[in-house]
């Protein structure tokens, strides 16, 4: 065995990777770095925590490497970044039920070796960690189920009174091992419970926010794993673990803010409120909307100096990166300043259009953040919007009834003129009509989003 100084220097040069590598996550020219530095650190960890062990026999830690790191690539290559939240949501499952694994394990090896006479800090952060490690992987699956369309809102009355019993069930066996370390059962009974309540807590909650859902089930998940830590004493585990808790937390706040719901709303299933007075399409579209060709808008970008593009959700369908790429080469060529706007949750999933324009070579420093463009809208020559809606909705500045009233949004419509690409008048995530559609300078081009983009730049070519 090595020393301890040894394996704790390696943990905390793993700790700092991991920090670093979390800055690193914070910029999309870093991200790649920091994902790796991450990596690194999370090798030394693992290595590290072989070697502090007396692990008799690596055969099955191999095992379960080797299949384990096979289905994690293979689910990684073949997910479309549409289906990524759901990946996102398996994954947390996964840790939490690892955590509660784990803690059970190790609290029965203790028990089995010391019988009542093991201390009170592993039972407590042994049933913390099967606790919220149930509840993570429960909660996870429902989220994952939601998201794949496999399971719809399942609302049922009494679902408060039902989660605070499941919960007070489930203390009531933490503190039963608590006082008595040998009693096995009283593990199992607190897994029940806490996975019972895992379903009962996801299954109200609307698809809507399963997302900021998903992010606070990863936070839970670290906080399994950090309590696992200290069943273990393993101080990388227990850094780990508070890493993804916080930062987690961190993530859950953002996108409620993003999406201007409250976290006790999301979590309780009330939805976002309803405009009573809605105005309906009709009243918003009819006799205002005008559509253009592709050669018609190209027309009209060959006198503009500064372009801005807003890609939403709907580039994200018909993965319209690269041909926005392509138009974006074609604008610059003709010595147009491009530059692109990124909501904070625009698509379905946080920094979606950063990864999606990453991959088609867009520079970092092009990806423009909503603080930053908000104020150069005016200078604008032409803003194109493609397949973005909600977050170009100006009804949440001007409709304080507006299911989406006070979320902030991309202000496309102070730009001198707006191209709007989708296939549609159809609404987006948040089912409402949009007024910048029928504004006085916008024209919108009825295609799909990669479709679109072509045309416009075909007709700039041959211009
Ligand atoms: P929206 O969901 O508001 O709108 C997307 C639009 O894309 C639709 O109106 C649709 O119109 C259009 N579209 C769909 N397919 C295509 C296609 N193939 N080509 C062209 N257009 C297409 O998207 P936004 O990105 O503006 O907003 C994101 C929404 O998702 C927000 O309400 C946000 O709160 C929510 N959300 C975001 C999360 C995140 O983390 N990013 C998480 C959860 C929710 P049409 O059918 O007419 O083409």
């Amino acid at each position: 065995m090595l020393p301890d100084w040894f394996i704790n220097l390696a943990y905390l040069i793993a700790a700092i990777l991991f920090i670093v590598g979390i800055k690193g996550l914070t910029h999309p020219r870093t991200a790649v770095r920091g994902n790796r530095l991450g990596a690194l650190g999370m090798l030394i960890a693992v290595v590290a925590a072989m070697l502090d062990r007396q692990v008799l026999s690596y055969e099955w830690i191999i095992a379960g490497i080797i299949v384990g790191g096979a289905i994690g690539a293979i689910m990684a290559t073949r997910v479309q970044m549409t289906d990524m939240p759901q990946m996102v949501a398996l994954l947390n499952g996964f840790g939490g039920i690892s955590s509660s694994l784990v803690a059970g394990a190790a609290l029965l090896t203790a028990v089995a070796l010391d019988g009542a006479n093991v201390a009170l800090q592993f039972t407590i952060s042994g049933a913390a960690s099967g606790l919220v490690g149930a509840v993570t992987f429960w909660g996870s699956l429902v989220a994952f189920g939601k998201l794949q369309g496999l399971i719809g809102d399942i609302r049922f009355r009494g679902a408060l009174p039902l989660n605070a019993t499941l919960l007070t069930i489930a203390l009531a066996f933490g503190v039963w091992l608590a006082i008595d370390p040998t009693a096995n059962w009283a593990y199992w009974g607190l897994i029940g419970a806490a996975s019972l309540l895992g379903l009962s807590l996801v299954f109200p909650i609307g698809g809507a926010d399963m997302p900021v859902v998903i992010s606070l089930l990863n936070s839970y998940s670290g906080v399994a794993a950090a309590a696992a830590g200290f069943v273990l004493s393993n101080n990388a585990l227990i850094i780990t673990g508070s890493l993804v808790g916080a930062s987690g937390l961190i993530l859950t706040s953002i996108m409620c803010k993003a999406m201007n719901r409250s976290l006790p709303n999301v979590l309780f299933g009330i939805g976002a409120p309803v405009d009573e007075g809605a105005a309906s399409d009709d009243e918003v579209y009819a006799g205002k909307v005008k559509s253009a060709h592709a050669d018609e808008l190209a027309m009209m970008m060959e006198t503009a100096r500064s372009v801005v593009i807003v890609p939403g959700y709907g580039m994200a369908v018909s993965q319209a990166q690269h041909a926005v790429r392509d138009l974006v080469h074609e604008l610059e060529s003709r010595g147009v300043e491009v530059s692109f706007a990124i909501h904070p949750v625009a698509g379905r999933m946080p920094g979606h259009m950063n990864v999606l324009l990453a991959e088609a070579d867009i520079p970092y420093d092009q990806m423009k953040e909503m603080d930053e463009i908000n104020p150069l809208f005016e200078q604008t020559d032409v803003a194109i919007v493609i397949g973005a809606n909600d977050v170009v909705n100006p009804m949440a500045r001007t409709n304080p009834s507006s299911p989406i009233a006070g979320m902030p949004i991309l202000n496309v419509d102070k730009a001198r003129s707006v191209i709007v690409i989708k296939r549609s008048l159809s609404a987006g995530f948040a089912g409402i009509p949009n007024p910048l559609f029928a504004a006085e300078n916008t024209l919108m081009l009825f295609a799909d989003a990669k479709k679109g983009a072509l045309d416009i730049m075909n007709a700039l070519k041959e211009g």
